[in-house]
């Protein structure tokens, strides 16, 4: 196997960095312009692989090494370009470019399986407010529609983005991938975290990943004149919203030692006026954790605060629930595998599990699935300040091309 290429790891990375650019860092969102050119640059670019490329009915692209016996199940990596709003330049993109860098470093090996690159369309759920839509609708979890609810006023749904992108949203359900496709799936990720950096270890090898419970709470007061309604006559929808906010930050905080965290990331506010009284207020929440009973409790704690403030408060509550993904175990033998490897080539590692999502979650459902995490600088992601060092990043798809020669020639 040929040694990691750093200088066209880092081409590429940097290279990819350039679509979507602004003066706070990257937004590249899921089936915008940038992101498709982004992709057209980066095939252009790997084009001396000579890979198979296909892309499937909601725009998730596949670049195939055909193996000596195309017919068994392939061996797949990948992961995503798409950025958040301001985002970075290695959440997503480390895992693509690391696998086409592996395929790179496998070039003259032999291999009995294909292996598949998949670039996952819409992990980041900045868009249409749902994430992983790719690897959902490749699984069979979700329809167009269903991620069109979450649509922005003035902005397209999802729906549309797919028709835009030039997929005909009837047809999404040829994406779904026939059992026995792939042998295995595996990830390279930034982690997102500081664990990594504050063990002061070199990779991660992930057991566990977190599933997002996201919902939208209503609550309905009503809005007054600001100047003309005495306090006690009022029926302020985002005071309660206030003490709903306090409420998730309790409940989550309940449950740390399982490692559940609840957080309120948007808050929309009707009328939104200073001499109004806010009569509606909706808020946006994202509960997560890898032990599901938490998540569970965490819920009902919210819930019954809920219930407690519309008494207290005279106002009308209602919850929409958009996603509620249960917490997925990945594959002990893959990270045992992924283990050896790094035993072998005397890297320090980790056992850990992730609090982020990932389209590994899906793929969980499809083969055995695991993930590779690289240290990022002071675990900051989804922000213009993302880092992880070159070295650190050839050092995981060093891993990962072991493991899927390993996998390919099984
Ligand atoms: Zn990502």
């Amino acid at each position: 196997m040929k040694a990691v290429n750093q200088d066209r790891v880092n081409n590429l990375l940097m290279g990819l960095a350039e679509f979507g650019k602004t003066e706070q860092g990257i937004t590249r969102l899921a089936y915008s312009d940038e992101d498709r050119a982004a992709q057209n640059w980066l095939l252009a670019q790997v084009a001396d692989l000579n890979l198979q490329v296909r892309e499937d009915a909601v725009g998730n692209v596949f670049l195939r090494r055909v193996g000596e016996d195309d017919s068994l199940p392939a061996v797949a990596t990948g992961s995503h370009l798409d950025t958040v709003i301001h985002g970075g330049m290695y959440d997503g993109m480390c895992g693509v470019v690391g696998a086409l860098e592996a395929l790179y470093m496998l070039k003259d090996v032999k291999l009995k399986r294909s292996v598949e690159v998949i670039i996952f369309r819409a992990e980041e759920s900045s868009r249409f407010g749902f994430a992983t839509i790719g690897s959902k609708l490749m699984t069979g979890n979700g329809s167009p529609e269903s991620f069109s609810k979450a649509a922005k006023k003035g902005e397209l749904s999802y729906i549309e983005a797919l028709a835009n992108w030039g997929c005909n949203p009837a047809n999404y359900k040829e994406a779904i991938v026939k059992p026995n496709t792939y042998k295995s799936f595996s990830e390279i990720h930034i982690e997102q975290g500081k664990v990594l950096e504050e063990t002061g270890k070199q990779v991660g090898i992930v057991h566990n990943i977190a599933a997002p419970t996201r919902f939208k709470i209503h609550i309905k007061g009503m809005a007054d004149h600001s100047g003309a309604t005495p306090m006690g006559f009022r029926k302020d929808a985002l005071v309660s919203g206030a003490k709903l906010i306090l409420a998730v930050e309790a409940a989550a905080t309940a449950e740390k030692d399982n490692g559940t965290v609840g957080t309120v990331g948007v808050v929309d506010v009707e009328p939104s006026s200073i001499n109004v009284v806010p009569g509606g207020v909706t808020l946006w929440v994202d509960v997560r954790g890898v032990n599901n009973e938490s998540i569970g409790r965490t819920l009902e704690a919210i819930k019954a605060e809920a219930k407690a403030v519309a008494q207290s408060d005279g106002v009308v509550i209602m919850f929409e629930m958009l996603t509620a993904d249960k917490p997925v175990a990945l594959s002990e033998e893959l990270a045992k595998k992924a283990e050896a490897i790094c035993e072998a080539e005397g890297i320090d590692y980790l056992h850990m599990n992730s609090g982020a999502g990932h389209d590994a979650m899906h793929m969980a459902k499809l083969a055995p699935t695991t993930m590779i995490f690289i240290p990022c600088k002071e675990g900051i992601s989804h922000n213009p300040a993302e880092f992880a060092k070159l070295e650190d990043v050839c050092r995981a798809i060093g891993v990962l091309a072991k493991l899927l020669e390993v996998e390919a020639n099984e």
